[in-house]
């Protein structure tokens, strides 16, 4: 496993396991089988409903918790300092952990002008140990301009939906130019079509990988934490197991032709809602 050096100094895997949309009952099933495939990070949220069953999957692997990297998110729900500190604590709770590694703010939901707000809390509890690195999800450049503008702690990630047909390659070179790593969500863009393209599927040829590996291989070499969610165990397995080949340069170029800004979620200005 490759781990990334955030901007605080702390390491990170390079790749997780993410867990949207897994049931509290299931996650802890595919949470023990990612950790016995050698995942040390782990992707969840408040939103998720799942943290509870990611906390007793990381009690029964065995694997110390300074040896995992767990990431939790607050919701719009919880945006505001005060509500932002009792989500936390909430998340914690159900983890069944004293220190998180990693919290962000999972949307900016800039009409409720909350975000900036959110994020001084989790300062706060960055500076209290509670957590050992902060971040945020789904920051549109304007979003991330204005908190550099005002926080004290820069955010070590930008969580962000990217794949091939959404690239971001503006972000991330923002991103860059900050020393904040771009996290890929939907890095498989939940597979489907996606893994029907030719080159794709040449690659895939190519290299004796499924188009799955492919394209978590492109997240790698672009420099990106990338957090692929199955349930399936040998999709689990699989989605680890890209550490033992290279794209050339002409492979990457090849990939960047694909990018069409095509999105699955919804942009960052329009997700405002707060339930
Ligand atoms: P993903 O691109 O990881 O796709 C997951 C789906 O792809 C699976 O359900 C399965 O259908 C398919 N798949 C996975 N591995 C495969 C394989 N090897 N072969 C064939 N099909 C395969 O999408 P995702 O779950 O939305 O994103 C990954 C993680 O990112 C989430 O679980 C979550 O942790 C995080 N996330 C964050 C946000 C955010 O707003 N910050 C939003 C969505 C997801």
């Amino acid at each position: 496993m490759l781990y990334k050096t955030l901007n605080n100094g702390v390491e990170m895997p390079q790749l997780g396991f993410g867990v949207y949309k897994v049931d509290e009952e299931d996650v802890v099933e595919s949470t023990l089988k990612a950790i016995e495939s050698g995942y040390r990070a782990i992707d969840t949220a408040q939103y998720y409903h799942n943290e509870r069953g990611v906390g007793e999957a990381i009690k029964a692997s065995g694997i110390p918790h300074e040896d995992l990297f767990i990431t939790s998110k607050v919701w719009n729900s919880h945006q505001g300092y005060n509500k932002t500190l009792q989500a936390f604590e909430e998340s914690m709770e159900k983890l069944g952990l004293d220190r998180l590694d990693l919290y962000l703010v999972h949307w900016p939901a800039p009409e409720h002008d909350l975000y900036i707000e959110t994020y001084e809390a989790l300062e706060k509890l960055y500076k209290d140990g509670r957590v050992r690195a902060i971040g945020v999800s789904n920051f549109e450049i304007e979003h991330l301009k204005r908190l550099l503008d005002t926080c004290e702690i820069p955010p070590v990630v930008n969580q962000i939906e990217c794949h091939p047909y959404l690239q971001q390659h503006e972000i991330k070179a923002f991103c860059k130019e900050k020393d904040i790593f771009v996290e890929s969500w939907g890095p498989l863009r939940r597979g489907g079509s996606i893994f029907e393209e030719d080159t794709i599927k040449r690659l895939a040829q190519k290299y004796e990988k499924t188009p799955a590996q492919i394209i978590l291989r492109w997240h790698i070499q672009e420099n990106a934490i990338v957090i692929p969610k199955s349930v399936t165990p040998s999709r689990i397995k699989e989605n680890i197991n890209i550490f033992d080949f290279t794209l050339t340069n002409d492979d990457m170029a090849d990939i960047r032709l694909l990018d069409r800004n095509e999105r699955m979620g919804k942009h960052p200005n329009e997700m405002n809602i707060m339930e």
